[in-house]
């Protein structure tokens, strides 16, 4: 029995319709690209000039062009400078799978959004820490972390939160200390509500919370659930990995129901995509045949960097700035944004 169905009880079949609803907000029409210049996603180099009044790359329709997933790419707007910082948007990085990307998702999405102005606070919600390494934090020396924040009633969540090298993105870091609140918080009064109560201050500090959730779908995972607005599910383009997929929007959907009915999934993530074999091909198109516009159009390609920039303790976007997985994390962030209404 997995920690899911340890949860709920009996697991009831997935439903029969693999499409959900689509996000709340679609991506809005054409308008002038990125001057972030060329993104790593764009499989295809511009289109020759034509000979039109203005030959702008703007003129191109973004229609014209395949991504990856197969669907003609959307023209994301940079959305204009916040005067204001909050209401945040929650959302948690989920996937029952290890290995897939979410802590790596969870700081490189985070350093993109911050180079667009927004205050970014990320939360370590897995008792590896990984997030919290990752950001150059030594698990030893972390003093008061998501723990203590989550089981002892005079920690507040100002004393857990560290700054980052990366101006406008903090961190709640945790460690191995994580692990034990799943068993106490069994025992606490509305125990999967309590990740939300913590977080509550931030929601006006800041424009994004992002969840780095712990590899399964048991009590912390439901809490990042409770706690989120919305839910970025990244996927290893792998065939293996579309098989935990049906029992996660499960449990999302039972969240939803009975916990928390903001909750929605803004997008399922392609990641270590590897545009050269064709197995990596078929099963993008295998996930945005069963999900469609719920596939994020950036797909997060497969290279070394990621583990270079996990080495060197900061994002890729600052470890290797021009690189096309640096590039395709700021696209990822228009996309969120633009799904997010522009949080
Ligand atoms: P998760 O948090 O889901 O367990 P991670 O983000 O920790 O996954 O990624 C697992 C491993 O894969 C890490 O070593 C990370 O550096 C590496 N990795 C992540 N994304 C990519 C990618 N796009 N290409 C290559 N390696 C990646
Ligand atoms: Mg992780």
């Amino acid at each position: 029995m997995n920690g899911f169905s340890a949860y709920f009880g009996r697991q009831r079949p997935a439903a029969t319709d693999p499409q959900l609803a689509p996000p709340a907000a679609p991506f809005v029409p054409p308008s002038p690209p990125s001057p972030l210049g060329p993104l790593g996603v764009v499989a295809t180099p511009p289109p020759a000039q034509v000979p039109v009044a203005e030959p702008e790359v703007a003129d191109l329709e973004a229609g014209d062009r395949l991504g990856p997933t197969g669907r003609p790419l959307p023209h994301l707007p940079i959305p204009p400078p916040l005067d204001k910082h909050g209401p945040a948007k929650v959302i948690a990085l989920c996937n029952q799978k290890g290995g897939v990307g979410k802590t790596t998702t969870t700081i490189s999405l985070g350093a993109a959004l911050a180079e667009l102005g927004r205050r970014v606070l990320l939360v370590d919600f897995d008792p590896q820490g990984s997030l919290s390494v990752g950001l150059g934090l030594n698990p030893h020396e972390i003093g008061l972390s998501v723990y203590n924040l989550l089981l002892e009633r005079d920690v507040v969540l100002e004393d857990v939160i560290c700054k980052t090298n990366i101006a406008g993105m903090d961190l709640a870091p945790s460690n191995i200390d994580l692990s034990a609140a799943e068993v106490q918080l069994v025992q606490e009064v509305a125990r999967e509500q309590a990740l939300s109560r913590v977080l509550a201050p931030a929601i006006a500090d800041y424009d994004v919370v992002l969840i780095d959730c712990q590899p399964s779908l048991g009590l912390l995972t439901i809490n990042a659930l409770t706690a989120a607005d919305g839910v970025i599910v990244p996927l290893e383009c792998e065939y293996f990995a579309l098989r935990g997929v049906a029992l996660l929007k499960d449990t999302i959907e039972k969240v939803g129901e009975r916990l928390n009915p903001r909750l929605e999934i803004l997008g399922l993530l392609g990641t270590m995509f590897d545009g050269r074999t064709l197995h990596s091909r078929e099963v993008l198109k295998t996930l945005v045949d069963g999900w469609g516009d719920d596939v994020f159009h950036t797909v997060i390609r497969r290279t070394v960097k990621f583990s270079d920039s996990t080495v060197a303790g900061e994002p890729i976007t600052t470890y290797a700035p021009a690189s096309p997985g640096a590039q395709a994390y700021r696209q990822l962030a228009l996309e969120v944004l633009a799904r997010c209404h522009a949080a």
